[in-house]
């Protein structure tokens, strides 16, 4: 029966290809990638001429009628994407989905993954981690995000854009408390760095040097697998929020919000201080002032 292959391909160095998804590419009838261009150089590189079709973020509702069509008609088909694993923080799972439900066959070829190449590298432990793909963009968001993994003792793993890193990082000291954790950028590339160090050292070092390039961050689970105690964060005037010079701050509208949600679920003020203080790293008097103010405004 017609299978459809995930294909992972080189996020930077175009030798890390394995053989069978060499084998794959060159014997499907059809290849599905998320922007032809990108794969066409990487298919010229080792000399394998091929049908490509696009299959990326905006046409990929469109595009399952083509692949489904390809497959009943009983040719393979693969799917790449520009980097790495397809489906991861990438397009396919719509299209995994829907082949799967159609009844053929959904076969991986494994092979690089910037999440999973940037933990190996990073000294961080690696017997349990959470991939959480891209961080939210707006600070609040990435905030309340980050509590919702903030107990969670497994090394977290996200990608992030250059131009948010510090953002970032600052929300994550603010959010997690100083814990360990790595920058790892432009892996397998020529430029390739990974940066081990305290969430703080992170900052202060990309607030120096700006960060390039793409880049994964890894950061230490909650205890018994984080390296250090938290200091505990502050709670932000929200003019502080947006500057990165900032120590590690909490928004107060986050808090706000948690308090209310547990107050909904029937937690006692206490309860639900002690609760938001350590989702927080935040001192519990301070969270349980709040807690007496949430119906002031
Ligand atoms: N599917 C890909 C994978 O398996 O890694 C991830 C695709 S996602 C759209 C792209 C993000 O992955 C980048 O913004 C960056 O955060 C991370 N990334 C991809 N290649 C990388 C590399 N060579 N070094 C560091 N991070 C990389």
């Amino acid at each position: 029966m017609a299978t459809l292959y995930l294909v992972a391909t080189p996020i930077g160095n175009l030798e890390d290809i394995t053989m069978r998804a060499l084998r794959i590419l060159r014997e499907v009838a059809l290849i599905a990638a998320e922007d032809t261009r990108h794969t066409r150089k990487l298919l010229s590189r080792y000399n394998i001429e091929q049908s490509v079709i696009s299959y990326h973020e905006h046409n990929k509702l469109a595009r399952l009628d083509d692949i489904l069509l390809a497959l009943a008609n009983s040719q393979d088909v693969a799917l790449v994407s520009d980097a790495g694993t397809p489906a991861i923080s990438d397009p396919g799972y719509e299209l995994v989905q829907s082949v799967i439900a159609a009844g053929f066959p959904v076969v991986p070829v494994p092979g690089p993954c910037a999440a999973v190449a940037g933990l190996i590298a990073s000294g961080l432990p690696t017997e349990r981690f959470l991939f959480l793909g891209f961080a939210p963009r707006r600070s609040r968001e990435r905030q309340r995000w980050l509590s919702e993994v903030a107990t969670i003792p497994a090394t977290l793993v996200l990608y992030e854009a250059p131009h948010r890193l510090l953002a970032t990082l600052e929300d994550c000291r603010a959010v997690l408390g100083e814990r360990e954790a790595a920058v790892a950028r432009e892996l397998t590339k020529l430029h390739e760095q990974v940066l081990r160090g305290t969430l703080g050292a992170l900052l202060e070092h990309f607030a120096a040097t700006a960060p390039r390039g793409e880049i994964v961050l890894l950061i230490a689970g909650a205890a018994p697998t984080r390296a250090r105690a938290a200091a505990p964060a502050t709670l932000a005037e929200p003019a502080a929020m947006a500057s990165t010079d900032a120590p590690a701050t909490v928004d107060p509208q986050l808090v706000r919000e948690r308090l209310l949600a547990l107050r909904a679920e029937g937690y006692s003020g206490t309860r639900a201080a002690k609760q938001v203080a350590r989702e927080l790293n935040l001192e519990r008097q301070a969270v349980y002032r709040i807690w007496t103010e949430l119906d002031a405004s």
